[in-house]
Parts: C-alpha cells; structure tokens; sequence
C-alpha cells in the first residue's frame, strides 16, 4: 500500500537532514526517487523504510530561516527568496531571459549567503550580487534592476551603470 505523507524537513545549516519513519521511526529509508517540485523550490523524495517497507514521501527544502537581511536603514527582516525572484522578474519582464536562468541567479544568491555561514547579510550586498548576474544575461535587465536598487537619483548615476556595465563586458570579453 502506498502511503502519502508529507514530511518537511528542515535542514540544517551544513544541509543534512536526519528524518525517521513516520509509521515504525525508524531512521533507515533508502530513497526510490527524488525529482524537483514545479516551482523548484523544494525537492520531493519517494522513500522506503527498511524497517517496515512502507513508502512516504518527504519535501525538502533547506531555508534560510535563521538569516536576516540588513536593510538600508539598518532594518532587518528574514530572508526571503520569493522577494529576491520578485525583484529580478520585474527586470526581465518582456525581455528574452528564461524562467531558468532566473531561478539560478537566486540559487547563486542562496548559495552565496550559506557559504559565508554568517547570521546575516546587507541588502545591498545581494543587489549586487543579482546585479552582476545580470549584467552578463541582459543589458536592459540589469539596467532596469540598478536603476531600482540604486534609485538612481540623476543621469549621472544612470551613465554611471551603463560605465560599469560597459567595463564588466570588456573584462569578460578579456577573461
Ligand atoms: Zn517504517
């Protein structure tokens, strides 16, 4: 008998993640399948126990709970991933860059804060972060994302993104 249950898992920092079963506890289950969930959030994973062979299956999703974002006025708030993707979607709408590459510009962004293993990251520090990425996607993506996340308050700054930008694809072109 197939039994569904959904098991979140919390990993922890260094990203194991220790789960029993939910009928016998026990905390041998070999994995019969794993794949990503549609909106790539979380990965579900078919398992069986070797206790009692039932089958159950778990999402698991490492969050970033426990990490704050220092915001401008030296606010904090959680990390959120979904605002990250906001933020990107709105400087690629209508342009050609793929759902795909989005998604990985914010796993970069995730990955990044947990390598640096610290409690908390500036908001300026992840504006760059997407910023660079951008910048070697799509020139009016990054445009548009710098023109947010620096409120640009005159042309200057805005030839000033354009500069810099302009510098990145000659480095890269060197590279
Ligand atoms: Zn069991």
């Amino acid at each position: 008998m197939l039994c569904f249950l959904l098991l979140f898992v919390k990993k922890n920092k260094k990203g194991d993640a220790t789960l029993k079963c939910p009928f016998c506890q026990n905390a041998n289950n070999k994995v019969l399948d794993s794949r990503l969930t549609p909106d790539s959030d979380s990965i579900r994973r078919r398992r069986e126990c070797e206790g009692c062979q039932r089958r159950f299956t778990t999402y698991e999703r490492a969050e970033l709970f426990d990490i704050s974002v220092v915001k401008r006025n030296s606010m904090r708030e959680a990390f959120s991933r979904e605002k990250v993707l906001k933020g990107i979607l709105r400087a690629c709408e209508k342009r050609p860059v793929k759902r795909e590459q989005i998604d990985q510009i914010v796993d970069l962004v995730e990955a990044n804060i947990r390598q640096k293993n610290k409690d908390e990251i500036s908001s300026r520090k992840i504006g760059e972060l997407v910023m660079q990425q951008l910048a070697q996607i799509d020139d009016v993506a990054y445009v548009r994302f710098a023109s947010v996340y620096k409120k640009f308050r005159d042309a200057n700054q805005f030839v000033d993104a354009i500069k810099t930008l302009k510098k990145q694809e000659k480095e890269l072109i060197i590279k």
